[in-house]
């Protein structure tokens, strides 16, 4: 059997501002399975960000274990964290942090070139990418010839093009209007229909309803963890 995409046990995260300590995360325990589709709600400061940072290795807790398929990575130095964003992780964002001088080819293309991909199998692998977001007609663009919600299907494929285990997304409908939102969220549904293991943490109710299970925290704790159950079909006689 495949080992939890996630495994986090006490997690803790202190923040150390002259003689304040802010305690970000306060003992955050959850496992999340492959294929899984997870929100992650709660107020402002919660810790949600905090706990994104984590789960995507973009820093460490100060205490407790973090599994990431399987590999202990509570640890780690500052490169093999940074090598296993590269390699395991996708992340997309509210602001898209797409490269402004790049197209859209060379946007998807950036993690498989800090991979050291040979440039032809990196290309080909980035077209693949860019159709499966519907962008396939938009290869040489830049950023700035796009709409918002074509900017963030780039950044979505540039999520994908390394396999990753998980993908992570922060707000990533923040910044669009309802109809381009919702085409993301339509994309984040084949991620998870095609197996795609996807946390996503938002402040919309709305959007955090698209996801099977939703973590609800609050003062740096998961306060509820709420799966949803399939709907039951009564037979009519
Ligand atoms: P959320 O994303 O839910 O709004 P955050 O994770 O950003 O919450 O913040 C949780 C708490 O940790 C807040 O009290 C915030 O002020 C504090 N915090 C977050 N990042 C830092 C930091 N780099 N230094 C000091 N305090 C921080
Ligand atoms: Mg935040």
């Amino acid at each position: 059997m495949s080992p939890p995409i996630v495994q986090l046990e006490q997690v803790r995260k202190h923040y150390e501002m002259g003689p304040v300590v802010v305690e970000a995360l306060r003992g955050v325990s959850f496992v999340i399975q492959p294929g899984e589709y997870v929100s992650i709600m709660g107020p402002s400061g919660c810790g949600k960000s905090t706990l994104l940072n984590v789960l995507g290795c973009l820093d460490r807790p100060t205490s407790g274990r973090y599994w990431l398929g399987g590999q202990d990575v509570s640890a780690l130095d500052d490169d093999a964290l940074s090598a296993i964003r590269g390699s395991r992780l996708g992340f997309v964002f509210q602001s898209y942090n797409l490269i402004p001088q790049l197209t859209v080819l060379e946007n998807i293309e950036v993690p498989l070139f800090y991979q050291g991909w040979p440039e032809d199998r990196s290309r080909e692998r980035a077209r693949q990418m860019a159709e499966r977001v519907g962008l396939g007609h938009r290869l040489h663009h830049r950023p700035y010839e796009l709409s918002g919600g074509q900017q963030q299907r780039v950044a979505i494929a540039r999520a994908l093009v390394n396999d990753p285990l998980l993908i992570l997304a922060d707000e990533p409908t923040g910044n669009l209007d309802s109809a381009s939102g919702r085409e993301i969220l339509e994309l984040f549904d084949e991620l998870h229909a095609q197996g795609k293991t996807l946390i996503l943490v938002t402040h919309d109710p709305g959007v955090a309803d698209r996801a099977q299970r939703t973590l609800r925290m609050r003062d740096g704790l998961v306060e509820s963890d709420v799966r949803k159950t399939a709907p039951v079909t009564v037979p009519t006689a």
